[in-house]
């Protein structure tokens, strides 16, 4: 059993930790937050909680919420921390790691250089194996090294160009926006082609991003000059079709945009609504003069979550990586199929 903590219980951490909780080889052993707020509340319904700072356990207390003690006894018990703490505190986190000498997932909002390892299970499962810090990438960069990856594999990649759209906050924040307004964002290119690259260092990609007044899911429109201009689009859609963490939908059968996505991820019954795969439209889908183009939804809260169990039994030792995509696909229940109607 491979003990985890969980530092940072917000969109992330809590996703990360119902994950761990669904592997045999894997239990939480406790969960970190600061405040005591309503996340706190049904946290410590389900998991042991610490806090990040011992002059708030008082707080914690007087609300009622039991706290097992802070961070550094979490890390007394652990052999990894998922440090799913917001963008540039987990470099901070580190040197507390490093004094407890434990193993650390960090998220992709740390840059590349805190751990010298990113990560995507299906690209690079090997470069983490035994190592003490690794990063898993953005869930955007999650999604590109997904598909980019099984394109690769099958034409050669000769040149990516990427947009992203992305959603403004996540669903539960009332904080950031815009509300009525589409912004680009200026500097070109955008971090997410070189992020990809952090992973997949031989493609060549470049980037741009939009910000829309959404709360749920980024949309990449992607074209990809390909090395095997014989690739046909029946060879592009059956590779898709194979291929792990990935579902192709149709928008002829309703499913025409993010929203529609969202309600079928409901439907799927799974927790908070989640999808863990990235959703490639089929017909969205075209091959033109030897490039590619495509069309892929990511759901932001969880297309991360399977990687970040991949990434905990990869520093753990597990040699096999399709094995731990295996138990982690069957234990979340992704899907692995074509779920169009063709
Ligand atoms: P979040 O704000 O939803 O959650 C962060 C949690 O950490 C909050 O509960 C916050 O109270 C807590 N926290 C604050 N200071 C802390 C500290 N010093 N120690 C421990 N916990 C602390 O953030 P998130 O969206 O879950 O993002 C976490 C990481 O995951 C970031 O690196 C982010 O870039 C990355 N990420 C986010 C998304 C997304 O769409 N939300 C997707 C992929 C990766």
């Amino acid at each position: 059993m491979i003990k985890v903590g969980i530092n940072g219980y917000g969109t992330i951490g809590k996703r990360v930790a119902d994950a761990v909780s669904c592997q045999e080889d894997m239990r939480v052993v406790g969960v970190v937050k600061t405040k005591p707020d309503f996340i706190s509340k049904m946290a410590v319904k389900i998991y042991k909680l610490y806090t990040t700072y011992p002059e708030n356990i008082k707080e914690f207390k007087n609300k009622g919420i039991e706290v097992e003690g802070t961070i550094d006894n979490l890390l007394d018990d652990v052999d990894v921390v998922v440090d799913a703490s917001p963008e540039g505190i987990g470099a901070k986190n580190k040197i507390m790691y490093e004094r407890h000498g434990v193993k650390a997932i960090f998220q992709g909002g740390e840059t590349h250089e805190l751990t010298g390892v990113s990560f995507n299970a299906q690209s690079n499962y090997k470069d983490a194996l035994y190592k003490d810090y690794v990063r898993v990438v953005s869930c955007n960069t999650t999604g590109l090294c997904r598909t980019l990856k099984v394109i690769d594999e099958l034409a050669g990649i000769k040149k990516v160009n990427a947009t992203i759209i992305r959603r403004a906050t996540d669903p539960g924040d009332s904080k950031k926006g815009p509300i009525n307004a589409i912004e680009p964002v200026l500097k070109i290119p955008s971090h997410h082609g070189p992020d990809v690259k952090t992973v997949l260092p031989r493609i060549d990609i470049s980037t741009m991003a939009v910000k829309v007044p959404t709360t749920l899911m980024h949309l990449h429109a992607i074209t990809v000059d390909l090395i095997d201009k014989k690739t046909s689009l029946d060879d592009i859609i059956n590779a898709f079709n194979e291929a792990r963490r990935v579902i192709l939908i149709n928008g002829a059968d309703r499913l025409a945009s993010t929203a529609e996505i969202m309600e079928y991820a409901r439907d799927l019954g799974r927790k908070r609504g989640d999808l863990f795969e990235i959703a490639v439209w089929r017909d969205g889908t075209n091959i033109k003069d030897g490039v590619l183009y495509y069309y892929q939804a990511i759901h932001q809260e969880s297309d991360v979550v399977p990687e970040n169990i991949d990434a905990i039994r990869a520093v753990m030792g597990m040699e096999d990586g399709e094995k731990s995509m295996d138990i982690t696909d069957k234990n979340l229940g992704i899907i692995r199929s074509d779920i169009t109607f063709n």
